[in-house]
């Protein structure tokens, strides 16, 4: 399915009248908006503390009555081993409009004044044209503009339902590192099946330059741990006669990554999706100044596969990281051992057509041959997160950027998230592309002390779904 240019040209006749409808209700509604945004914040749903427990619930039931008031026909709390997620469903009535699920989260991070807060981080206060709490961007104000955006796109289009079949999965331990997200949607996923899930839990590049992300790395992680001597042993009496395992493990690490710093894992890039040309120019054409990048990594230089700019290698290359690494004498002055055991920690960045199993696999065989014969090993993997990506020409991609630039009256450029999240769980059970359409931008303090949220920035987040489900529906139908 393509997105036929005719259908822009004839949108554009439209604009005028819809876009300030849309404003029209906004405005009207603002106020009633932040007021019932700021109650919310004030519930610290904070889902890593356990005396927070009762509040994390609290502030679903919260959300679940204010969905049923946006008009949801369909809202309920569904437990978990551990928080409860909030799910909703407002069905389109037309059996040729896609599904859309929202993904977010209503659990925060812990927050406390004396962390450095210049107010109380579950008081919100509106500063000047920003409003200040704990979750005001991450992820309460990006989950809650949502209600305001259907309405908004009911009013103005005269609907009683939303033109998309809307869904809502909004879970409450995200912040913990979503213990149970998996099991819940693989136990649900009859219910939340769509055509494309939309994750508003991210950022764009900038105020002024307003973008939307195409896909996230996924991760995987092991442990290795090598074993020499049985116990840690003379290096006067046996040195140079039998191999250490520190040694071993920094043989290992050493032969990880090539001279030109790609990995040297076999088998590591097989089935990988490379960058179209398309997709650099316009990573390129992002206002990137890499001396303020290097200021924020806190790093003296860049370094990193050749052949790729430093936004390719963060957002759409695979990588291989040495996270840790240790064994032998770690007190003061010396001790002459051949210790007994060394490990390494690894952490590994996948990319779109990467399979988990199959680097998993490689990593196992690479390390197997790279070791001495008396070094035994071990390695562990942890439950790996997969990448996730959507091709520029999706049409549901294409709908949000046209969205988006109505709201924001400009163009819409693209990124990718190098980090790794539960969405790639969604689309992975669901089966459905993912979109990230967030408004949160960088100076928002997303984990840290005095976060805000920049008010114009959550209304054009209100705005852009107002156009979103419209243009959805009108563009991208069940074939009958
Ligand atoms: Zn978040």
């Amino acid at each position: 399915m393509s997105v036929r240019a005719d259908r822009l040209v004839t949108m554009s006749h439209t604009v005028d009248s819809a876009v300030s409808a849309v404003r029209a209700y906004i405005e009207q509604h603002r106020a009633a908006f932040l007021d019932d945004l700021a109650e919310w914040l004030r519930i610290p749903s904070v889902s890593a503390q356990p005396d927070h427990a009762p509040d994390v619930r609290r502030s679903a039931e919260w959300l679940a009555a204010r969905l049923e008031e946006t008009g949801f026909p369909t809202v309920e709390v569904w437990p978990t081993p551990g928080a409860p997620a909030v799910y909703a469903e407002w069905p389109s009535g037309d059996p040729r409009a896609p599904t859309v699920l929202v993904y977010g989260h209503h659990d925060v991070q812990p927050a406390a004044r004396e962390d450095g807060w210049d107010s109380d981080p579950f008081e919100p206060v509106v500063r000047g044209n920003r409003l200040y709490a704990r979750g005001a961007a991450d992820d309460k104000g990006q989950v809650f503009f949502h209600t305001l955006g259907v309405r908004a796109h009911l009013a103005a289009t005269g609907r009683r339902a939303p033109a998309v079949g809307l869904k809502l999965l909004i879970e409450g331990e995200e912040e913990s590192g979503s213990p149970h997200f998996r099991a819940l949607v693989e136990e649900r996923a009859e219910r939340l099946a769509a055509d494309a899930v939309i994750v508003s839990d991210t950022g764009m590049w900038s105020e002024d330059t307003p973008t939307v992300c195409t896909g996230m790395r996924g991760l995987a992680e092991c442990e290795i741990r090598l074993s020499g001597p049985d116990q840690d042993i003379h290096s006067g009496s046996f040195g140079g006669a039998v191999p250490n395992p520190a040694t071993a493990a920094a043989r290992l690490v050493a032969a990880l990554h090539d001279e030109h710093a790609r990995v040297a894992v076999p088998g590591f890039y097989d089935g990988i999706v490379e960058l179209t040309d398309r997709e650099r120019e316009l990573f390129a054409e992002l206002p990137f100044d890499e001396d303020r990048w290097l200021r924020t990594a806190r790093s003296r230089a860049t370094q990193g596969e050749a052949g790729h700019t430093t936004l390719e290698r963060v957002w759409a290359r695979p990588t291989a990281e040495v996270n840790g690494i240790g064994g032998g004498y770690q007190g003061p002055g010396s001790k002459t051992i051949i210790p007994s055991s060394a490990f390494v920690k690894l952490s590994f960045r996948l990319v779109a057509g990467q399979d988990p199993a199959h680097v998993e696999k490689a990593v196992r065989e690479w390390a197997a041959e790279q070791l001495p014969a008396g070094i035994r090993h071990e390695i562990t993997f942890s439950p790996a997160t997969r990448p996730c990506l959507t091709p520029l020409d999706h049409p549901a991609l294409q709908s949000v950027v046209r969205a988006m630039s109505r709201a924001f009256e400009g163009p819409v450029r693209f990124t990718r998230e190098g980090g790794s999240g539960p969405a790639a769980d969604l689309q992975e059970v669901l089966g459905a592309p993912v979109l990230f359409l967030g408004i949160s931008v960088p100076s928002d303090g997303w984990h840290a002390p005095n976060e805000k949220v920049e008010l114009d920035l959550l209304l054009k987040g209100v705005e852009t779904t107002a156009y979103l489900w419209g243009d959805l529906a009108d563009t991208w139908r069940h074939e009958p």
